[in-house]
């Protein structure tokens, strides 16, 4: 490792997460509620030789977590040759993927082979006709076995996400507690996030994460201390259970000073914050081996402009139009 990327706050990045396509196969409310939309004279996604210079990049400098991520991640041809060609790079521990598991059944265990270390699962409900109502697809209980092909496959644990929705999932606390008993599952409940494209759904279904955290320490669980390269969930785990509970409360005052991450779009943006404006273009450095340098120094300079903190309790939320854009 020659330099290690970090800002001007002294945070260290040790996690990418690095989105390889904006195409979804579901139509998540709070995400693509009328779905995806292929757009005009499209440019084409990252290149796997592209993706190879990004990850070449962050490895040398101090980055041991890829996290790829979409829109639906699966949905490309060359998922697996992804996965084996970041398993490839030095300095590279941790791989790991979110997915809506619709694709998880079939395939898990090939991505297993390729060298996928970590995955995370999208699973808002655990009643098939919410889950029908949130994501816009009828795919419950095949999402559902996916995860137990997950676990088949040889996972150790499978972390699942699912956005806290007032008035839809937020009764479902006891029932997600009750299925992570005797299950090696991390369950984190994600506050919803306002974007760019969200407005009234916000306002309607936001619910703070703060009184679930009050009902776990109340009933005696316990915060767990997070490594270098861990997501942003506080993560409580509790002796009667085998699951974890994870809370993402992006809301909450001091989040953004432990922010160990930074994203790259399926079009080679570097996006500093998910908050942000609109990021800041790699691609014409990804072209050829030897731009590593200069690509590495472009990241390191656009560091110093990374924000303390984002601004979405002052109502800003950035240029970000949906999750799915971005990779969330
Ligand atoms: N399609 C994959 C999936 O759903 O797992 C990966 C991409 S998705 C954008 C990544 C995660 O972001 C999912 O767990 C999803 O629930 C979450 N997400 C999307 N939009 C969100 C929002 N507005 N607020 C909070 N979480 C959101
Ligand atoms: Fe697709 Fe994931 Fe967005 Fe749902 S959250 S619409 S599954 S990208």
């Amino acid at each position: 490792m020659s330099i290690q990327f970090q800002d001007d706050f002294n945070r260290k990045f040790y996690y990418l997460r690095l989105s390889i396509t904006d195409v979804c196969n579901f139509r998540c409310t709070y995400c693509l509620p009328d779905g995806y939309k292929a757009k005009q004279n499209k440019t084409p996604f990252l290149s796997i030789d592209e993706l190879k210079r990004v990850v070449c990049a962050f490895a040398h400098c101090g980055t041991s977590k890829i996290r790829i991520t979409g829109g639906e991640p699966s949905l490309r041809r060359d998922f697996t040759e992804i996965i084996a060609m970041i398993a490839e790079q030095k300095g590279i521990e941790k791989i790991a993927m979110t997915t809506n598991g619709y694709r998880l059944t079939k395939e898990v265990k090939k991505w297993r082979d390729a060298g996928l270390t970590h995955l995370n699962v999208s699973v808002d409900s655990l009643d098939s006709r919410m889950f029908h109502q949130i994501t816009g697809e009828n795919k419950f209980h095949q999402v559902m076995k996916g995860i137990d092909a997950a676990l088949d496959a040889g996972f150790k644990t499978v972390k699942i996400n699912a956005v806290l929705l007032k008035n839809m999932n937020d009764v479902e606390i006891p029932a997600f507690l009750n299925w992570i008993k005797d299950k090696p599952i991390q369950l984190r409940l994600i506050e919803l996030m306002k974007t760019g494209e969200m407005t009234e759904l916000f306002d309607k279904h936001h619910k703070s994460g703060l009184p679930v955290r009050d009902y776990l320490m109340r009933n005696n669980w316990e915060m767990k201390i997070p490594e270098k390269n861990d997501g942003p969930a506080e993560v409580y785990c509790h002796p009667d259970y085998q699951g974890e509970m994870g809370l993402i409360m992006p809301y909450k005052k001091d989040f953004c000073a432990s922010c160990n991450r930074l994203r790259i779009s399926a079009l080679g943006k570097l996006h500093l914050c998910l908050f942000g404006d609109q990021g800041v273009e790699l691609r014409d450095l990804l072209q050829t081996d030897d731009q590593n340098e200069a690509l590495i120094l472009r990241i390191q300079k656009e560091l110093m402009n990374k924000k303390q903190t984002h601004f979405l309790n002052q109502g800003y939320s950035g240029s970000t139009p949906n999750l799915a854009s971005i990779g969330g």
